[in-house]
Order: structure tokens, then sequence, then C-alpha cells
């Protein structure tokens, strides 16, 4: 397998910047996630990676050798996209054979039989694609990947086209897959729970900037800014001005929602009077009957009963909605108002 790193690149595409200034290093055997929104240049940076796209500046070192200018093809990868690229006039055997080069039948056979009872379709092999289902497709993907024998495996959004079941299905045996190979991956999504299930390090990238780069649990504690503390896990985000900041106690005037006291996990360099976010996960908030100096007010606009959990919305008085699950014990009734309450060391604060 082989060590990535990818050293001050830039890419531009006409006058929009795509890439700036990406530096990361996926070490051997990890599996490596770039997580970011719709536009963020995570499929141009797994691009220029696999050698599909050239940077404007920096460079990509596979082993410490500079790759930059080397074709894909000579590059050692396999490549799994969202819309499977299967070439629909070959049956499964076909499209995978037509990638494994110079090998007697009998390797080539070796190879091919590997490859689809790892995928689990070596009972598929004659079908054709329009005789297969998106998640099988993915795996012809897969197995046609790893044929080559790959010393970096790159999948961009490999996941995003299929339902709900299938997904996490091939999400964990995506997983399997890499750790049992040792194979070297980098792997590109927008969904979270894909980042958190597999990642053994997750990159945050906005609009071509590497944000963030951690462990899940360092994203999820210790988010370094706004875009990565709303972007990473189920959050409520509330506008307010910064009144004073006392010892551990953070006063803030929320708009339109009253004067909060909080102790935030984080503590950037703000000065009083200064617009601020408020960020809090909502399976934090919790609510109290009470109106404590941490809390908002909220009314209840609804209540199911899921399984053995309350699904109840609140609204504030300027029409934030919030759904969280509650305790089925939790007695509040439509129409009636309560107070969502802002624990201490489970917030963060962040220049607006
Ligand atoms: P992501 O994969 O995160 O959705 P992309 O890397 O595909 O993002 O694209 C990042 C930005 O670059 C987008 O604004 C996209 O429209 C633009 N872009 C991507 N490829 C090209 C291209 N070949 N020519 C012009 N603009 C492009
Ligand atoms: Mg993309």
């Amino acid at each position: 397998m082989v060590t990535v790193e990818v050293n001050h690149l830039n890419k531009n595409f006409g006058k929009l910047r795509v890439l700036n200034d990406i530096n990361l290093k996926i070490n051997n055997g990890e599996l490596f996630v770039v997580i970011g929104p719709s536009g963020s240049g995570k499929s141009t940076l797994l691009r220029i990676i696999a050698g599909l796209e050239s940077p404007d500046s920096g460079n990509v070192l596979f082993d410490g050798v500079d790759v930059t200018t080397i074709p894909p093809n000579k590059r050692g990868i396999g490549m799994v996209f969202q819309d499977y690229a299967i070439w629909p006039h070959m049956n499964v055997e076909q499209n995978i054979k037509f990638v494994i080069k110079n090998k007697k039948p009998e390797e080539e056979e070796e190879i091919l039989k590997d490859v689809l009872e790892t995928v689990g379709l070596l009972s598929k092999r004659k079908n054709r694609p329009s005789e297969l289902s998106g998640g099988e497709l993915q795996r012809v993907a897969i197995a046609r990947a790893l044929a080559v024998k790959p010393r970096l495996f790159l999948m961009d959004e490999p996941l995003s086209n299929l339902d709900e079941k299938i997904r996490k299905e091939l999400l964990v045996e995506i997983l399997d897959i890499v750790k049992e190979n040792n194979l070297t991956t980098l792997f590109v999504t927008h969904s979270q729970e894909e980042a958190f299930e597999i990642g053994d390090k997750i990159a945050v990238i906005n609009k071509g900037v590497i944000e963030q780069m951690g462990m899940s649990d360092e994203l999820i504690n210790t988010p370094y800014s706004s875009f990565v503390a709303k972007f990473i896990g189920d959050n409520l985000v509330l506008d307010g001005k910064l009144i004073d900041m006392k010892g551990e106690v953070v006063t803030i005037e929320l708009d339109n929602l009253g004067i909060v006291k909080v102790i935030p996990k984080n503590r950037p360099d703000l000065n009083e009077g200064e617009s601020i976010l408020l960020i809090v996960r909502m399976n934090d908030l919790k609510i109290s009957d009470e109106n404590p100096n941490n809390s908002f007010k909220v009314k209840i606009i609804s209540r199911k009963i899921i399984k053995d959990k309350v699904k109840a919305y609140f609204e504030t008085p300027n029409l934030i909605r919030i759904g969280l699950e509650i305790n089925s014990t939790w007695k509040g009734k439509n129409g009636e108002w309560s107070f969502l309450e802002i624990p201490d060391y489970k917030s963060f604060i962040f220049k607006k």
C-alpha cells in the first residue's frame, strides 16, 4: 500500500477558486474521509490525487515520490464513483476482466474470482448490467477497482445513489474490504453518518479549504470554526450579541430570545458587543419547567410517541422550530410554554 501526501494544492476553474492550499497526508492503510457540502471541491481533490485533473500549483506524492504529472493509469489506483460507471454492453466478468492487464488466463480467472467473491457476486458473473440492482452495480465497480490491485483506493460518494438499507450494508462491507486488504483509501462523501462510521481520519472541506482534520470525536467536541460546528451534528444555531465574559460564564443577548448565561465549551477571542453565533447540539438541549439563566422560552407545538421516546416540536417566539427526542416520562402538552436549557460545557460560541 501507499502513503499519500498532498502539498499546497491549488486549483481554479476560470475565476473560481476550487481548491485553496490543500495539505493532507493519508497514512498507509488508513481510511481517510473528506467530507463537505456539494460544490466544496471534494471531487476535484480526489480527481487530482487520481491524476484525472492537474493542479495549478502544489504536488501529490505517493510514498514520497512526486506523481503530480504521472497519468492515472500509471498511479496504481482503483476508483469507484457515485454513478457506478459500469460499461453497459459488457457483462459483469467482462467489465472486470477489461481492467486486468498482462495476466495469463489462469491468473486472470483467479483475480476475477477473488474480487467477485469479495463483493459477493460470484454467482452473477455472467449477468448483464441491466440485470443488476444499483447496489450490485456498485459492487461490480468495487470489484473492478480491486482487480487492478490498487496501491490507493479512491471512492467518490459511492453510496449516494443507493437507498438507505443498501447504503448501510455496503458501507459496512466497504469498511471490511478496506481493512482486510489494508488498503490506503480516500473516501469522499457529504454524509456525516458515512464519514463517522468508517473514517479513521476525517477532513472537513468548505469552499476549497480544509477547515479541520481529525478523528470524529475531535470534530464533534472541539470544532475550530463555526462552519465545522454547524456542519457536524444536528445543531441549533442562534444569533446573538456578546454582552460579557466573566470567568467561565458568557452572557449573550440572543436575537428575540432574551439574555442567557452559558458556559461554552470553547473560548474564542471575542469583544463585548460583537455579533456571535451560539451553537448547541440538539441532543444536548434540556427541557425545563423553570426558567434557569441558561435557558430560553419555547412553545410546545406537537408531541408524538415513537417507540419508547417522545418526539416533540417546539417553537421559539421568533418561530425557530426545534425538534427533540425526549424521555417518555415528559408530560409537556401542546400549546404550553416550556424552557430549553443550554447545559454547561455543551455549547460553542463563534464570531459571526
Ligand atoms: P464537490 O465534489 O464537493 O461537490 P467539485 O469538486 O465537483 O465539488 O466542484 C467544486 C467546484 O468546482 C464547483 O463549483 C463546480 O461547479 C466547479 N467545477 C468542478 N469541475 C469543474 C470543471 N471541469 N470546470 C469548471 N468548473 C468546475
Ligand atoms: Mg463531487
